[in-house]
């Protein structure tokens, strides 16, 4: 059966204190979010402050600590970067992999990202896999093949086994930080086409197995619609992750 969860990206905010104190904002009763090993929520905060976080929720089930980004390399002299067995080492359970802005900013290709998906199984960890077009691509009409060509190109190189321990994120770029969120409808046929894909390259049963999120301007007003479809099964959130409330609502949204 696959998962529902919502995902928490905190990007480059907060400070050490703040952090704390979203999580515990956002936990406090926990037992009312009515997670369970099905329903899991996952926060996602700077490296500095993985270890923090990763103590602050280390007696609760069914809470999860995201890093934001990983290595692609095993070890060595790579000034600057944190390698995926370090993560593990900490105790961080799952990795964002293929953020637009990694792939936007910081140029990671699709190369790159699966080596970097590569790390992550080494040392057993989830990756939360990012797909999704920019503007011009949805105003041509041409997002079905962008995004059949990131999963070819990235994600369906994996094996089985690889792909099943695999989260996948539809973040149309067009949606994230702006306000301009997907509609229910809009995500609902992207998200039913990444399963088809994975129809079609794998088989039906691991298509149906897969949790894909949806991430881009979720809100604490938008959430259940977007979430109330199908293939949608559970958000990748920024913004809104910053304010427990908000989160909160979100969480009791699936
Ligand atoms: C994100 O950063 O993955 C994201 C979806 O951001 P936001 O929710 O702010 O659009």
């Amino acid at each position: 059966m696959r998962k529902k969860i919502i995902a928490g990206n905190w990007k480059m905010h907060l400070n050490k204190a703040e952090a704390i104190e979203l999580v515990e904002s956002v936990l406090v009763g926990s037992k009312d979010l009515d997670l369970d090993e099905n329903k899991i929520v996952v926060f996602s905060p700077s490296f500095v402050y993985l270890d923090t976080i990763v103590s602050k929720i280390a007696s609760l089930s069914n809470v999860f600590v995201a890093a934001q980004n990983c290595s692609e390399y095993e070890q060595g002299a790579y000034t600057g970067e944190v390698a995926a067995k370090m993560l593990q080492n900490v105790g961080v359970q799952f990795v964002i992999v293929g953020h637009s802005e990694r792939r936007q900013y910081f140029n990671e290709t699709n190369i790159v990202l699966h080596q970097k998906m590569k790390q992550a199984f080494v040392h057993k960890l989830q990756p939360i896999f990012c797909c999704g077009e920019p503007l011009e691509i949805r105003e041509n009409q041409e997002h079905f093949l962008f995004i059949q060509q990131q999963l070819e190109n990235c994600l369906f190189l994996l094996s089985e086994e690889e792909l099943l321990q695999t989260v996948i994120a539809y973040e149309p770029i067009w949606a994230i930080g702006t306000g301009k969120t997907a509609t229910p409808e809009q995500a609902q046929e992207v998200h039913h086409f990444i399963r088809k894909c994975i129809a079609e390259n794998y088989n039906a049963t691991i298509a149906d197995q897969i949790s894909i999120l949806y991430g881009g301007s979720v809100n604490a007003q938008n959430a259940a619609q977007l979430f109330s479809q199908a293939d949608i099964d559970g958000g990748l959130v920024g913004g809104a992750s910053l304010k427990a409330q908000d989160f909160r609502t979100i969480i009791l949204s699936i």
